[in-house]
């Protein structure tokens, strides 16, 4: 193998830079020839691809974003968009890919290998952390981070005018986000679609709670089952039936998927991009590079699509066990 490139695809997350930067400089300390396709599948159908050279990638590392840049491919999805794919690939003698991205970028890199042959290892590159076969997804760390901040923050104006909020996280379907910026940010509950949220327990418990205390800060994912944050807000304040009460609701939004990425981003990203590039070089394809129990780990693409990766127990407890 002597030309591979590097593309990050679907949502993107604080890190990209940093897995970009080693993947380019793992391939030039290799010998290769490295390529960056812009703009993710988009981007291959449409022949968007430069040759990268070291200071390509040069004062990138503690960027955000990602300076390939993202989107969401619909004609890739299709077998034509994949033959246009597969045409701009051959004309430029490329013959591997480094993909960042989440499930969706490995079903994809998966089909197109079954279908034409180019090799794919991917690097998890999402804020939700919703994928099997690595401990932690690039972006992860720093979008908690990021909530675990704005939910201090939330707290000094909650304590100051004894409110109640509901602060809505990212996450997709998955809870990991709320879990974590929650156990961190000392939240009286997080709500999660991984667990049954129940209304009747939360009105009983706010009710204990403001025995104690006058404020309350509630977590709630995305994608739990009961509704948006500003739903459940609605089903509490409506059961609690006591017009003095302040309830709030807060949106954090894509400032959790912006800014400088933290150091265990930073260093995830970069051991995922190195090992992608080995990975490659020693024929460990169709497959992602991810960390698991601090090791480097290489996981089929058919687990981390098919598998659902867990809430750690311990995390759930806790969630139930501090809030007393
Ligand atoms: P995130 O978790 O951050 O959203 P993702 O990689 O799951 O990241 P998607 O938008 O689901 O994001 O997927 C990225 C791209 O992968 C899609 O825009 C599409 O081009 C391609 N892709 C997704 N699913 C398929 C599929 N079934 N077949 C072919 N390509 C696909």
């Amino acid at each position: 193998m002597k030309k591979i490139a590097v593309f990050t695809s679907g949502g993107d997350a604080p890190g990209m830079n940093a897995c970009i930067r080693a993947v380019v400089r793992t391939a030039i300390y290799h010998g290769l020839d490295i390529y960056g396709i812009n703009r993710g599948y988009e981007g291959m159908i449409e022949g968007d691809i430069k040759r990268m050279q070291s200071h390509s990638v040069s004062n990138i590392v503690q960027r955000g974003g990602t300076i390939l840049k993202s989107a969401r491919s619909m004609e890739f999805k299709t077998l034509e968009g994949r033959g246009k794919a597969y045409n701009q690939l051959k004309s430029l003698g490329i013959e591997g890919l480094v993909a960042i991205g989440g499930d969706g970028t490995f079903t994809g890199a998966k089909l197109f290998f079954e279908e034409y042959g180019i090799p794919t290892v991917g690097c998890p590159g999402t804020i939700d952390n919703d994928i099997y076969g690595t401990d932690y997804t690039i972006g992860f760390d720093t979008a908690v981070n990021t909530a675990l901040d704005a939910i201090d923050k939330i707290r000094d104006t909650a304590a100051a005018h004894d409110r109640v909020f509901f602060i809505e996280v990212m996450g997709r379907d998955a809870g990991f986000i709320a879990v974590e910026s929650g156990i961190g940010g000392g939240a009286e509950f997080v709500l999660v679609p991984e667990t049954k949220s129940d209304i009747d327990l939360i009105v009983k418990s706010l009710k204990n709670l403001r025995k104690s205390k006058s404020s309350s800060i509630i977590v709630v994912a995305e994608g739990d089952e009961l509704g948006s944050a500003q739903t459940i807000m609605q089903l509490v304040k409506d059961r609690i039936k006591d017009p003095s009460k302040d309830f709030k609701v807060t949106t954090l939004g894509h400032i959790q998927r912006g800014g400088k990425p933290t150091a265990r981003d930073r260093v995830l990203a970069s051991r995922c991009g190195m090992a992608a590039v080995e990975g490659l070089l020693a024929g460990n394809t169709n497959c992602m590079a991810g960390v698991i129990n601090g090791e480097v780990l290489y996981t089929p693409f058919q687990d981390c699509i098919g598998k659902t990766k867990p809430i750690l127990s311990d995390h759930l407890k806790l969630i139930h066990l501090l809030s007393i």
